[in-house]
């Protein structure tokens, strides 16, 4: 079926006003407070802290998905107020987490300024769809984490379905993703996913999470400074006034105070310069960047038509495309030569999968299709369902 058309409407995210309000970040917008809100001593506390410091916006889980049954799941609706008078605490509007209508109702009840659909919920097209149907005319901003796996569809899919009923002001929140690579982050970042959606959808504002990510308070420093160089429009991060006693997401919450040193430690980065000498120096760089890019390709394309030669050959005398022997001497003998040119075996890796993976594709295509005319090739089908 073809893609519904989206269009991008006013898409300021509706977040942009509050830059004026936050006094610690200049120029960017800083989401702070409890991964969960627990009571009304520790939302108010919480709240009095943030308002020393200066955030945009005020966050807390009301209710919490937790992935096992018995831990904390959440205060529940209780909470709703006292959440909204911290806000007025620390004179900043409040956000929290939706995973179901029923959510919608009780924050529209309450005054909640800011909603969030969590990755556990962006990876369900029908949870997703249920809360756009609610909030059909509801003009509050909407932040959307990316989905748990690593999946860009389902991430576009959610801002879609928001966007078709009538919801313009959209943020997307990257927060890393749920993979078996090793890694020391709790969600790996695959910056490539973020980066091709701030690709596909430039008018959204870009926030990071690097608390999800890090899942260790030690780790989000690095991360957020990444955000930063990757030019997003700021930060969400659970800020907690004892961590030691949270009841969820403990290890990767900081304090108030550890907040302030954090955002004062970190350098904002610009798109660009006028400096003539900058200029001059990185154009004369890009050019040789594009001379090289197109090397790379015409090797690519010539790889490929040998390997059309190739599968014609094999398809004569009955010889398989994969050749399981022949794909572990390339993987051996590219990384060795990668790890001689200083190139990192992993990324060596990747890109010889994903060389081999077309190849392969090619192999097909040139014994069901007579040759040549590559632009007549089919398609691969596209990954959504
Ligand atoms: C949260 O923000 O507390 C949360 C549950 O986040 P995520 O959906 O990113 O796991
Ligand atoms: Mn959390």
């Amino acid at each position: 079926m073809k893609n519904v058309e989206v269009g991008a409407g006013p898409m300021d995210g509706g977040l942009r006003r509050l830059h004026g309000r936050n006094a610690c970040l200049k120029g960017k917008i800083v989401v702070a407070g409890p991964c969960s809100v627990e009571s009304e001593s520790q939302i108010t506390e919480a709240a009095l802290e943030l308002s020393k410091i200066g955030i945009s916006l005020l966050r807390g889980g009301i209710w919490k998905p937790r992935t096992r049954p018995g831990s904390f799941q959440g205060i529940g609706k209780v909470g709703l107020p006292w959440l909204k008078a911290a806000g007025k605490i620390a004179n900043v509007p409040v956000a929290c987490e939706i995973a179901h209508p029923a959510h919608v109702d009780a924050c529209l009840e309450h005054g909640i300024d800011v909603l969030w659909i969590g990755a556990r919920t962006t990876v369900n097209p029908f949870s997703v769809q249920a809360l756009a149907d609610r909030l059909r005319g509801v003009d509050l901003p909407v932040m959307v984490k990316n989905p748990i796996n690593p999946d860009i569809e389902l991430w576009i899919g959610a801002i879609e379905r928001l966007r078709l009923a009538g919801i313009t002001k959209i943020v997307a929140v990257h927060r890393g993703f749920s993979t078996e690579r090793k890694s020391i982050y709790r969600n790996d970042p695959i910056w490539r996913i973020p980066i091709e959606l701030r690709r596909r959808m430039p008018e959204i504002p870009f926030l990071c999470d690097p608390s999800h990510m890090a899942g260790s308070s030690e780790l989000i420093k690095t991360l957020a400074q990444e955000a930063m160089d990757h030019l997003y429009d700021g930060l969400m991060i659970e800020v907690h006034p004892h961590p030691e006693n949270a009841l969820s997401d403990g290890a990767q919450q900081i304090t108030p105070a550890q907040l302030r040193s954090l955002m004062a430690s970190l350098k904002t980065k610009k798109e660009n310069t006028r400096a003539e000498e900058y200029l001059s120096h990185i154009d004369a760089l890009r050019k040789e960047i594009d001379g090289l890019d197109r090397q790379l390709l015409d090797g690519l394309s010539r790889r490929m038509e040998i390997v059309r030669d190739i599968s014609r050959q094999k398809e004569r005398y009955g010889v398989s495309f994969f050749q399981p022997r022949r794909w572990r001497t390339i993987v051996e003998d590219r990384t060795r030569y990668g790890v001689a040119k200083k190139l990192d075996p992993d990324f060596v890796l990747r890109l010889f999968e994903g060389i081999h993976e077309e190849a392969l594709r090619w192999q097909e295509q040139a014994i069901e299709a007579p040759p040549p005319e590559s632009a007549a090739r089919p398609k691969r089908r596209p990954k959504t369902g």
